[in-house]
């Protein structure tokens, strides 16, 4: 898939936000600018640590098998790498459990296998490696607006050094380059920026269903859930708002991470996060001696964190694809693009896939025989490309989220309502069916396309079942779950 691009002397891009988007768009410009600067306001630990710039690394990370894929192909040795760092390499059919909405899903090996790691992790493993490309420069500061030509197309950023210490003063300076890529997370100001030099801001679909997290970290133990290394409980609308996920990573590490929706919002204090677990235990239905309650984990594991909590979590997409006036020399990735609802772990995975979009596109510039330094339309090419990349994640994300009555932002068409209806199916098809837990899981990790719920053997073996329920009159999702229905 990487093929060595046309690297041009004297062409220059620049990334804002060295975090996973940043740095894997760096690495992919890297094959076709002479030089690559990221601007970070972060001091880069060197270690998988925690910073200032993304609180969400304190919070549980799934890191989907797609993902994982495609950062093998970016970085050879990428797998191998996570298991020396220590991350478990689980068998997800086998050694994950999940607890649907008709309790334990069928457990049975496979071949799907993950690392389970935290997001720290990740970023530090990616970073190591662009560090060590001679092409990418790394600079501590912070970007504060755009630099434009007559034309008004993008030729650079203000940025201002961030200084060691609060005694010493920096002024802003002007970086120019052919092309400026913001990977600057939920918080872009590019909308702002844009607005100030009179372009139009793009218009922003938010769907914000009012999910919170709370997560803390422990010691890990075999010997507390002996063969399991991570779990997760549902959430099923109307009224079972409470959710949960828990995973063994690296460092021997247990994270838990509490989620509610529709403003159900998990306590950050001990007592309240311990009650909260334990009303999860009507959800975690399965024949006695198979699992362990969440409760019983928290009770008998040793913190080694606070409780974080957090609530910024709406999904939120900028749609640069459709403005009819975008300037030449920016392109927007990552969170800063798209960001999604993060109970469906999709984040990391899609900043991959938007790297692979922003290769295949530069590899098409070059091939046209288009000049680099000048870019002219690729930027709009672009945006159009990476709004069709984050779709299906969108569907996946925005759907779920539709469920509930109180979710603003929108509402499903019809066609939406039905796909929803007929997902159920393939869930609860699961629930008993072992082919069709691990249809829903591939999907899930967005190795397989939606489109595979299609196939022939896949509707007669939902529609079986679905058939064998209504004669059994066996409870479905309830009515209200689809609110738009109504
Ligand atoms: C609570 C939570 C849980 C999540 N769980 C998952 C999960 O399970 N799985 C998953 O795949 N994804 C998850 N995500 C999403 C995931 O964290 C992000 O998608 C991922 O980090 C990629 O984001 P990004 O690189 O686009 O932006 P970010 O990670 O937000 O990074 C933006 C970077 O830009 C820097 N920056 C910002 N402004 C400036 C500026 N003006 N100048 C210079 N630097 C700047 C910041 O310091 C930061 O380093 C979760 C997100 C949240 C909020």
């Amino acid at each position: 898939m990487y093929a060595d691009g046309d690297i041009k002397n004297q062409t220059q891009a620049i990334v804002i936000g060295g975090s996973i988007a940043g740095l894997l768009a760096a690495q992919t410009l890297s094959r076709y600018f002479h030089q690559v600067i990221i601007i970070e306001r972060d001091r880069l630990p060197n270690q998988a640590e925690s910073r200032h710039g993304v609180p969400q690394s304190q919070h549980l990370h799934a890191f989907l098998k797609r993902g994982q894929n495609i950062l093998e192909e970016i970085f050879p040795g990428f797998k191998a790498e996570l298991t020396a760092a220590g991350a478990p390499l689980v068998d997800v059919t086998k050694d994950f459990q999940w607890f649907g909405w008709r309790g334990l899903h069928p457990q049975f090996s496979s071949d799907f296998s993950i690392h389970l790691c935290s997001r720290n992790l990740v970023e530090h493993l990616i970073r190591r490696r662009v560090e060590a490309n001679p092409q990418v420069k790394f600079v501590r500061g912070m970007v504060t607006g755009f630099l434009a030509d007559s034309q008004e197309n993008i030729t650079g950023v203000k940025w201002r050094v961030i200084p060691d210490t609060e005694k010493q003063t920096s002024n802003e300076t002007e970086q120019t380059a052919n092309l400026v890529v913001d990977a600057s997370g939920r918080n872009s100001q590019t909308p702002k920026w844009l607005t100030a030099m009179g372009y139009v801001p793009p218009k922003e679909t938010k769907i914000n269903p009012f999910l919170a997290y709370a997560t803390r970290w422990y010691e890990y133990k075999e010997s507390l859930y002996p063969g399991v290394k991570g779990a997760m409980t549902l959430s099923q609308a109307p009224d079972k708002k409470r959710s949960a996920v828990w995973l063994v990573v690296e460092g021997n590490r247990l994270v838990i991470t509490l989620a509610g929706i529709a403003k159900d919002y998990p306590p950050t204090d001990e007592a309240g996060f311990l009650e909260f677990a334990k009303s999860l235990r009507s959800q975690q239905v399965a024949p006695a001696g198979v699992y362990r309650y969440l409760d019983e984990l928290i009770t008998d594991a040793k913190p080694i964190s606070p409780i974080y909590g957090y609530r910024n979590t709406e999904s939120c997409r900028r749609h640069y694809e459709k403005l009819t006036k975008f300037p030449d020399g920016l392109i927007v990735m990552g969170d800063a693009f798209c960001c999604f609802n993060p109970v469906y772990g999709q984040g990391m995975t899609v900043a991959a896939l938007e790297a692979v979009t922003l290769d295949q596109c530069l590899q098409k510039y070059v091939s046209k025989g288009v000049n680099s330094q000048l870019l002219r339309g690729f930027s709009r090419t672009f945006q159009r490309k990476l709004s069709k990349t984050v779709d299906v994640a969108w569907m996946m994300a925005t759907g779920e989220d539709f469920r509930w009555q109180s979710t603003e932002g929108g509402k499903q068409n019809f066609i939406e309502r039905i796909m929803q209806y007929y997902t159920d199916q393939i869930l609860l098809t699961g629930a008993e069916n072992p082919e069709m837990h691990q249809l829903f899981i591939e999907v899930f990790h967005l190795v397989k396309p939606p489109t595979a719920f299609f196939h022939p053997h896949v509707v007669l073996t939902v529609a079986k079942h679905w058939l064998r329920d209504v004669f059994a009159h066996k409870s479905q999702p309830s009515p209200e779950s689809y609110p738009s229905f109504e």
